[in-house]
Formats: structure tokens, C-alpha cells, sequence
């Protein structure tokens, strides 16, 4: 029988960011299908809003690891109180949320745990057999581990996040002796760009992706690319799209030619680049070639817009081509939304 625990972290407001409800989630169908119960673990400076608002999860135990010492991602004091809280459950299958705090410390508590790790986890089936892809998503494999404990880091968009009443949760408090080595490293702050700035939005409904046909010269034998970085820009802002491109045009930008400055190679989607996931994608001045549409993989309903009727999208790549001239469609558009 396995001894299942979720394990998961407050975010700067106090609460559980989505990705904690998706492993909830994944949790308790994993408890379910092994017929099993499972404990929640949390971590960070104040916990009690956050385990309260999920009292009603089902969970058979409530651990806690709190204080200021937990508020910063620091790999030392995470990785002690990850320790803690799966000894204290006796955890054999340790699902967490595949955040960036959970990524960093999640292989080396499963090594102090004398167990195993697996990052990037997609879906979990048949009680503890994981999915997950290799090779740039170009292959799935559905694997089961014998040692135990299993650490299994969920990745984001995979399962609904858990929904609920909020209560009060009896909480057991777990003890992590700290010394002054484990907290020698200090955040000192975050950069980030502001949200305004921030083009890569994993969370959007729709994902925009601009090709390297917003650069290129026009019918009427000029570029206009301040124009297109306009249609863009606003369309996003009035979407709160996520922007991603295809490689051409982020090669451009690289090459510090006059392009689209927002975008980078973090935005680039494909077999060399990202593999977003989005309910729905437009695709703009991008010709649809392999190497980027394989980026598309998790996209459910695709649409682009191209001049040419023969581009990749029309070969079967996408549920609706528009042959049209993307500057005056997302032109029109942007006029519509802002109606
Ligand atoms: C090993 C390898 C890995 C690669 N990895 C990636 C990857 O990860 N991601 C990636 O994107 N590519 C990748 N590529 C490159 C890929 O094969 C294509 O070269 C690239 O995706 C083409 O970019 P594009 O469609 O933006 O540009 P183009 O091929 O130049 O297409 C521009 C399109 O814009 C259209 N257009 C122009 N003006 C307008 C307008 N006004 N309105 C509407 N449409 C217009 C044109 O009709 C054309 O179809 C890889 C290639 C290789 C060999």
C-alpha cells in the first residue's frame, strides 16, 4: 500500500499557487485508483490560509513546516523541510508541484530520502504509473518505479486544479532544526519584467505566435515593422495572449537587426524551442514548417493566418487557415476588442 503525500509551497501572498491545486488534484485520483488515502504537506512562512483553504480536500493529514526562515526559495531550508515533512507522513509516492522551488531542491531530497525522482510528469494513471515525454516531446513513456520513496514532480496545465470549500484544517506541525549554514544564502529580491512586459504567459488561453512575415517586405514593397510590433503588442494587451514565435524571427532579433524587440529566444516555439500549453493558438505570418508546428503539440484548436494558401498550416496543421494579410486582420481585431 502506498503512503501518498502531495507535497506543496505557499506563494508570496500566503496562498497555493495552481500548480499545488493540479497536484492536489493528481493526488487524490492516484489515493483514489490505489484505494488509499493521502496527506497534504505545506511549506512556507504562514501556512494556516492556505491549508484552510483546501480543509475540505479530503486529505487524512495536514503537515506543516512554517516560519520566516520557509518565505524565501532557498534551496538549504526547502530542501530540509521537504525532508521533514516525508519522514514525518512515512511517504512513499511524494507528489509535488513542479514549481521552481519544488524543481530545485525535488532530485536531492529524493536522494536524502534514499529514494528516486521524476521531473516533468504529465499524467498519472492505474494508481502510480507516470507518463511523461522524452526527447522533446517527441515520445511518450508510461513508467512505474520500484524504489520507494518516489518523488514525482507534476508539470503545470496537466490535471484540473482542486476546487473546494475552505475550512479549518488540523494542522501537525513538523520540527526542522536549522543552523546557521542552512540559512547563510538570502533572497534578496526577484527581476521580473513587469506583467505589462511579460509576453511569455503560461497560464492564457491563447497563444499567439508571430512569424518572421511581420518583418518582411509587403505588397506594397516596403517592411513595416513598427506597425507590426504595434498590432501585436496590442493585441496581446487586450487578449493577455501569450506571444510566442517562431525561430526565424527570434534568429532575427538575435542578429540585432531592426525586428521585434520584445521577443527573444524564450518566446521561440518548436522542436528547438518551447512546448506551450494553450486551449487555443493563432498563428501569424508564420509558414507552418515541421520544426516549428511540432511545438504545437499541446495546443488544442489552431487557427493562422497567412497570404499563402499553400503554407503548412493548410496541409492539415491547423482546424481553420485565414488566406488574408495578418497586418489587417489583427488590425481589424484589435479594433473589434477595443469596441
Ligand atoms: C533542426 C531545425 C530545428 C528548427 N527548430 C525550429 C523551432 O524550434 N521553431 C521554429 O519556429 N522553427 C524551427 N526551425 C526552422 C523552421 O524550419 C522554419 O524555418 C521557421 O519556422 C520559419 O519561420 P517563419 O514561418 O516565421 O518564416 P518564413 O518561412 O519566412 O514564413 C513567413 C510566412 O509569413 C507569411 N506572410 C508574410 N507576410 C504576411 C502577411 N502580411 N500576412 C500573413 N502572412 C504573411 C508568408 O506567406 C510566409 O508563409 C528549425 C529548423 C531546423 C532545421
Amino acid at each position: 500500500m502506498e503512503t501518498i503525500l502531495v507535497l506543496v509551497h505557499t506563494d508570496s501572498e500566503g496562498q497555493l499557487p495552481r500548480a499545488a491545486l493540479e497536484a492536489l488534484t493528481a493526488a487524490r485520483q492516484t489515493a483514489a485508483a490505489l484505494g488509499g488515502a493521502f496527506s497534504v504537506g505545506i511549506v512556507g512562512p504562514d501556512v494556516t490560509a492556505a491549508a484552510n483553504s483546501i480543509a475540505s480536500c479530503g486529505a487524512a493529514r495536514f503537515l506543516s513546516v512554517s516560519g520566516e526562515a520557509f518565505a524565501q526559495a532557498r534551496y538549504a531550508t526547502d530542501a530540509a523541510a521537504a525532508e521533514a515533512i516525508a519522514r514525518a507522513a512515512g511517504a512513499t509516492l511524494i507528489l509535488a508541484p513542479g514549481t521552481s522551488r519544488w524543481a530545485r531542491v525535488a532530485a536531492g531530497v529524493a536522494q536524502r530520502l534514499g529514494g528516486r525522482v521524476d521531473t516533468h510528469v504529465t499524467g498519472i494513471s492505474g494508481g502510480a504509473k507516470i507518463t511523461r515525454w522524452y526527447y522533446r516531446q517527441r515520445m511518450e513513456a508510461t513508467l512505474t518505479r520500484a524504489e520507494r520513496p518516489w518523488v514525482v514532480l507534476v508539470d503545470s496545465g496537466c490535471f484540473e486544479p482542486w476546487t473546494g470549500a475552505a475550512g479549518t484544517a488540523s494542522m501537525e506541525a513538523v520540527a526542522v532544526t536549522l543552523s546557521d549554514t542552512h540559512q547563510r544564502t538570502s533572497v534578496t529580491g526577484f527581476q521580473a519584467p513587469s506583467s505589462d512586459e511579460q509576453t511569455i504567459r503560461p497560464d492564457a488561453k491563447l497563444l499567439l505566435v508571430a512569424g518572421a512575415g511581420w518583418t518582411k517586405t509587403q505588397s506594397d514593397g516596403k517592411t513595416h515593422v513598427p506597425e507590426a510590433a504595434k498590432l501585436i503588442l496590442g493585441f496581446l494587451g487586450l487578449t493577455k495572449a501569450s506571444l510566442g514565435s517562431t525561430k526565424s524571427l527570434v534568429d532575427l532579433s538575435g542578429e540585432g537587426q531592426a525586428v521585434l524587440p520584445f521577443l527573444t529566444h524564450l518566446n521561440q516555439v518548436g522542436q528547438t524551442g518551447a512546448t506551450p500549453r494553450h486551449p487555443k493558438g493563432l498563428s501569424t505570418c508564420c509558414h507552418g514548417e515541421e520544426p516549428h508546428v511540432v511545438g504545437w503539440r499541446f495546443i488544442n484548436e489552431r487557427r493562422a493566418v497567412n497570404l499563402d494558401p499553400n503554407c503548412g498550416w493548410a496541409r492539415g496543421k491547423a482546424d481553420v487557415v485565414y488566406v488574408a494579410d495578418a497586418f489587417a486582420v489583427i488590425s481589424k481585431v484589435n479594433e473589434l476588442l477595443t469596441k
